[in-house]
């Protein structure tokens, strides 16, 4: 099969020859159909963060193909099903958190294209209980996005709390924020979008979003605070300082949602205001497989768009320059078919 493969930090991708892994027990073999790029799977290959993965290995997370083998003993999926393997490739479903529905906190979980290789590749393995069920309508190239951006921001509007007569602010409209912002005004608030790119803009407008900032021209604090402030503020900007500027756009009792992961691992917020306002800070990872059921479930039912471009597996050196650059719409899917 191939397969993108990091040897390297911060070094171009290797498209190699691999052999076809085989299942073991529990696990499936799923042939990827379509995988996409998350602004994560460059963290990974840059050793952006704290804790690295081992070299070498298959970035991606938002793999969605076609069982084509299970190993001993798996029953909740067959062989045929169309799956999508996401970043919590499994936890332990003992620990305190995993009962308590907290699964994406599990201290033992493995994440799927950093712990484990993930779905750069023609083929990836899976654990059975922790792949998604890809409903037959929706498009693979649509349920590429959904399976990381679509999870993830489906939950942190969930833990912003966002609910209708809120004004929820969406910092970085790129494969997170652009759907980040369909699922805040489907929690019925209006949402004010924050980029620094124009174009990014004019996708969030024709998205929904009742007020647009050019955070590059404008202070979003500013105009945010113009608008009466925000009741929640979600940052999926790959920047502290708008990690900054969302926490001042907000209005007193507002929530901070921290999703976005940049390198530069550290902002300042100020201890005055956080308690004289009442502001709460938090961060949201991904979401439990419950959360991307309903992600899938929304998508099928027309609820929300996804904005994507395809890709070949072997361009996967200009696409990480792409969404570098900001150049892309919105999301980028490796397309194997
Ligand atoms: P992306 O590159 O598609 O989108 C980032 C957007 O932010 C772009 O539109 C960019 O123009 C905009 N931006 C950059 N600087 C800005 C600024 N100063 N102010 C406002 N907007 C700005 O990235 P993505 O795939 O959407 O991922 C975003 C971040 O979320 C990454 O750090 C990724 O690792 C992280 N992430 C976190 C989780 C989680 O569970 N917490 C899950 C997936 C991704
Ligand atoms: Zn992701
Ligand atoms: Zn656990």
């Amino acid at each position: 099969m191939r397969a993108a493969v990091v040897h390297e930090f911060k070094a171009p991708l290797r498209i190699e020859e691999r052999p076809v892994p085989t299942p073991a027990p529990g696990q499936v073999l799923v042939r990827i159909e379509t995988s996409g790029l998350c602004h994560t799977d460059i963290h990974a290959a840059h050793g952006d963060w704290p804790v690295r993965p081992t070299l070498p290995f298959v970035p991606g997370h938002e793999g969605v193909g076609l069982i084509e083998a299970v190993g001993a003993g798996v029953k909740v999926v067959a062989e045929g099903q169309r799956v999508a393997v996401p970043w919590l490739g499994w936890a332990c479903g003992a620990c305190e958190y995993c009962a308590s529905g907290w699964e994406t906190l599990c201290l033992q979980q493995r994440n799927t294209g950093y712990s484990v290789d993930g779905g750069y590749a023609e083929y990836v393995l899976a654990d059975a209980a922790f792949v998604g069920r890809v409903p037959d309508s929706i498009d693979p190239l649509d349920a590429a996005p959904l399976t990381c951006a679509g999870v993830t921001t489906y939950k942190a509007v969930k833990v912003s709390g966002a609910r209708s007569s809120d004004l929820v602010a969406v910092f970085g409209i790129g494969g997170l924020g652009h759907l980040a912002m369909q699922y805040a005004q489907i929690a019925g608030a209006s949402v004010v979008a924050v980029d620094v790119i124009d174009s990014k803009l004019d996708l969030a407008k024709q998205l929904g979003a009742a007020h647009t900032v050019n955070a590059a021209n404008e202070d979003p604090v500013e105009v945010i605070k113009q608008l009466g402030g925000a009741d929640a503020a979600i940052v999926l900007a790959v920047s502290p300082k708008a990690c900054e500027q969302a926490f001042g756009s907000l209005r007193r009792n507002g929530r901070l949602v921290f999703v976005a992961l940049p390198a530069d691992n550290t902002v300042h917020l100020p201890i005055f205001e956080t308690v004289l306002n009442g502001i709460t800070v938090t961060g949201s990872i991904v979401g439990t497989r419950v959360d991307l059921a309903e992600t899938f479930e929304l998508h099928a039912d027309g609820r929300t768009r996804v904005i994507r471009e395809s890709r070949k597996l072997e361009e996967v050196n200009e696409a990480f320059e792409e969404v570098l650059k900001g150049t892309v719409d919105a999301r980028l899917v490796f397309d194997l078919r």
